[in-house]
C-alpha cells in the first residue's frame, strides 16, 4: 500500500469508528463506496443460517430507504457469492459486469454482504481490503449491543432507535397520509410457557430460535425484526398498504400455525398498527399491545389491528412478563 493510501485508509477508518449504529455506520461506508470511481451500484445484504444456493429467503437488504421496493435483482448472484466466497474481499465478474464482494463472514451473525457493482481501480481496492477489517470488527462490536444473542434479530434497545428513524422519514416527507405505510406488529407465541413447563427450556429455546427463522422467511427482506422479549417479537412492515399488511402477518400467522416445531404446535397471537408519524414511539408500540391483548383475550392464535379497536376499549398490558 502507498503511503498516500494508507493514509487516506486510516482516515476512513476513523471516520467510521465515529459512528455508533450499524445502521449509520454501513450507511457511511456505502456511501463513501458510491463516491469510488467506476462504482455503479452499492447494496448491502444481512444473510441468515437459512439462506441456501436454493433459497434466498433469509436474506434481508439493508434499508436505504423506507419506501424502496422490496423486489431485489441480485439474488441469484448473493446465492453464488454465499456459497463460493469465504469471506474478505474478492473481484468478479459475471456476464460482463465487474464486482467486488465485501463479505463479512466470520465473527459476526448473520453474515453480511456488501455489493460494490463496478470497475475498482486496483488502489482504491486495497482501500476497500483496509477497510474490511474495520468494518467487521465494529459491526461485530455493534452487534453485541444491537441484537440478541439466541435469534440474532435486534433487541428491544434498537426498536426505539429504529421506531424514531421511521417517525423522523414519513416527517419529512410531510403528515398528509401515505398511500402505502410502515406498521408495527407484537407477535406473542400462545401458551408458551407450556411449551417450557413441559419439554423443559432448551427446547423452549428451540422453539424461539425457529420462530425466528421463520420471520426471517415470511416477511419481506426490507421490514425489520426485533426480538422484544420472552416469546415477544416485533416486525416493522415496511412500504405496504392496509390490506397488504393485514395478509402478510395473516400469512406469518399460518405459517407458525403448520411449522413442524419439536415441541409440536404452535400458534401466535399478533396485535398491530399502522406507525402514525404524529405518534411517539411509545404510543405506537401501547397501541399495538392493545390489538394483542384483545386477540389473545378473543381465542388467541388470530390477528388484531389497533384502528378497529373501539376507543373506549380498556387500556391494558398484554406483558406479563
Ligand atoms: P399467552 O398465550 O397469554 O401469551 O401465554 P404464555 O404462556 O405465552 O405467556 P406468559 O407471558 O405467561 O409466559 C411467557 C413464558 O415465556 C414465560 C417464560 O418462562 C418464557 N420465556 C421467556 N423468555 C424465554 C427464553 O428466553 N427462553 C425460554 N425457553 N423461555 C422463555
Ligand atoms: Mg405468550
Ligand atoms: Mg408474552
Amino acid at each position: 500500500m502507498s503511503r498516500e493510501a494508507l493514509q487516506k485508509a486510516f482516515q476512513l477508518s476513523s471516520m467510521l469508528l465515529v459512528h455508533k449504529t450499524y445502521l449509520s455506520l454501513t450507511h457511511a461506508i456505502i456511501h463513501y463506496f458510491k463516491s469510488l470511481n467506476g462504482v455503479e451500484d452499492v447494496v448491502a445484504y444481512e444473510i441468515f443460517e437459512g439462506a441456501t444456493a436454493q433459497d434466498a429467503d433469509s436474506i434481508r437488504r439493508f434499508p436505504i430507504s423506507l419506501d424502496e421496493d422490496f423486489r431485489d435483482n441480485n439474488s441469484e448472484l448473493l446465492l453464488n457469492c454465499i456459497t463460493q466466497s469465504q469471506g474478505g474481499v474478492t473481484r468478479c465478474e459475471i456476464e460482463g459486469i465487474k464486482w467486488l464482494f465485501f463479505d463479512v463472514a466470520e465473527k459476526v451473525k448473520p453474515r453480511r454482504i456488501i455489493l460494490i457493482q463496478g470497475q475498482v481501480n486496483e488502489e482504491d481496492q486495497t482501500i476497500v481490503e483496509g477497510l474490511y477489517l474495520v468494518y467487521s470488527n465494529q459491526v461485530a462490536l455493534l452487534d453485541s449491543k444491537e441484537r440478541d444473542a439466541l435469534t440474532h434479530l435486534l433487541n428491544r434497545q434498537t426498536l426505539e432507535l429504529t421506531l424514531n428513524e421511521i417517525i423522523t422519514f414519513y416527517r419529512g416527507k410531510g403528515l398528509s397520509r401515505q398511500l402505502k405505510n410502515s406498521w408495527l406488529a407484537i407477535l406473542d407465541i400462545d401458551f408458551f410457557k407450556k411449551v417450557n413447563d413441559e419439554f423443559g427450556h432448551l427446547y423452549g429455546d428451540e422453539v424461539l430460535l425457529l420462530f425466528a427463522q421463520l420471520m426471517e422467511k415470511v416477511f419481506r427482506n426490507t421490514d425489520f425484526l426485533f426480538r422484544y422479549g420472552g416469546e415477544e417479537f416485533i416486525v416493522i412492515l415496511n412500504n405496504c398498504d392496509a390490506d397488504g399488511a393485514h395478509e402478510v402477518l395473516e400469512r406469518f400467522r399460518v405459517a407458525v400455525e403448520q411449522y413442524p416445531f419439536p415441541s409440536g404446535r404452535v400458534t401466535v397471537s399478533t396485535g398491530y398498527n399502522v406507525v402514525d408519524a404524529t405518534d411517539s414511539p411509545a404510543v405506537l408500540i401501547e397501541a399495538a399491545d392493545r390489538a394483542l391483548y384483545y386477540a389473545k383475550s378473543n381465542g388467541r392464535n388470530r390477528i388484531k389491528d389497533a384502528m378497529s379497536l373501539e376507543a373506549t376499549t380498556p387500556v391494558l398490558s398484554a406483558n406479563k412478563n
